[in-house]
C-alpha cells in the first residue's frame, strides 16, 4: 500500500484534485451558500491562473517537494520520528496532526507580521468567497510555505505517508471549507468538531478585521478552539457580511497581473493582528 502510493504520489494527488474540485463545484453550482457579487469567469481565471504559476515555480525551486524531503530525511535517519521508537501508524496520525498545527501558526503568523501580510492580502482580496479562493495564494507565500514545511519535515523526520496523507488533506480541505455551498446547519455544527466547514472559515473572509483575525485553521478545527481565535459566525450572518478587504473593493483590479503586484503595492490597510483597533467591527 505505502509503496503504491510513493511511486504513484503525483497522478493520485492530481486525482484527489481534479475529484474535489469537481465535487465541490457542482454542489457549488447546486446549491450555493451566497450570490457571487464578481463575474465568475475572471475571478476564476485569476485564481486558477495562479495556481499554474505556482504549480510551475515550485516544480521549479522545489523538484523533490516536501515528499521528496521527507523521504531523504528518513534515508539519513534525522529528524525526531526517525530516531524514536513508535508505532509507524501512529507516526502517520501524529505527523499528519502535528504539520497541520504548523500551518496553523504560519497563518497566525501571515496576519501578524505586516511583510508577511502583504503577500497574503492576495488571499483574502478576493471580493467572493468560493472553492477557487481556497487556491488562490502569492508565489511568494507558497514558496515560504514550502521552505517553512521543508524546516519541519527536517526536525519531525515524519513517515513519507505521513507527508503524502497531509498535502492532500491540505490541498483538498482548502477547496472544500472556500466552497460556496449550503450545509445545513445542524450538520455544520457536527462536522466543525471534525474539520473545518466552509461557513467556519468563511469568518476569516470578512471585511471586518475583529473577524478576519478569528479561524485560521485549515485542516484541524481544533487549534482555533484551543488557541482562543475561534469565532462560530459573522456578526452580519453569512449572506449579509462582505467578503474580502476593506481597500480592495474594485472588481476590475482583481486580475492576474495585479494580483501578482499587489504585496508590492497596495495599501495593508488595518488588517495586522497586531493593529486592531478597539471598535468591534475594526
Ligand atoms: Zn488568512
Ligand atoms: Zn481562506
Amino acid at each position: 500500500m505505502t509503496h503504491f502510493v510513493l511511486n504513484n504520489e503525483p497522478a493520485i494527488r492530481m486525482a484527489f484534485f481534479i475529484g474535489i474540485f469537481l465535487i465541490v463545484a457542482i454542489f457549488e453550482l447546486l446549491v450555493p451558500r451566497r450570490p457571487l457579487s464578481t463575474s465568475k469567469t475572471s475571478r476564476w481565471f485569476g485564481n486558477i491562473g495562479i495556481v499554474l504559476i505556482n504549480t510551475v515555480l515550485l516544480r521549479l525551486f522545489f523538484p523533490a517537494a516536501a515528499v521528496g524531503m521527507a523521504l531523504w530525511i528518513e534515508r539519513q535517519g534525522w529528524g525526531a520520528f526517525n530516531n524514536i521508537g513508535l508505532p509507524y501508524w501512529l507516526k502517520v496520525v501524529l505527523s499528519v496532526i502535528i504539520l497541520d498545527f504548523i500551518i496553523y501558526l504560519q497563518h497566525v503568523m501571515f496576519h501578524a507580521v505586516p511583510l508577511l501580510w502583504r503577500l497574503h492580502m492576495v488571499h483574502h482580496a478576493d471580493l467572493d468567497y468560493d472553492l477557487t479562493t481556497g487556491t488562490r495564494f502569492h508565489p511568494i507565500e507558497i514558496i515560504l510555505s514550502m521552505v517553512i514545511k521543508v524546516a519541519a519535515i527536517t526536525v519531525l523526520g515524519p513517515p513519507v505517508l505521513g507527508v503524502i496523507i497531509f498535502e492532500i488533506l491540505l490541498n483538498g480541505t482548502a477547496m472544500f471549507n472556500h466552497g460556496n455551498f449550503f450545509i445545513p446547519l445542524k450538520i455544520d455544527r457536527m462536522l466543525r468538531w471534525a474539520v473545518i466547514t466552509p461557513d467556519m472559515h468563511r469568518v476569516h473572509h470578512s471585511v471586518f478585521p475583529s473577524e478576519a483575525n478569528h479561524n485560521f485553521g485549515f485542516n484541524l478545527p481544533w487549534w482555533d478552539r484551543v488557541m482562543g481565535t475561534y469565532r462560530a459566525q459573522p456578526s452580519r450572518g453569512h449572506e449579509g457580511m462582505t467578503i474580502g478587504l476593506n481597500q480592495f473593493r474594485d472588481p476590475s483590479r482583481l486580475t492576474l497581473p495585479w494580483m501578482l503586484v499587489l504585496p508590492f503595492i497596495g495599501k495593508q490597510g488595518r488588517y495586522a493582528i497586531n493593529r486592531r483597533g478597539t471598535r468591534a467591527e475594526d
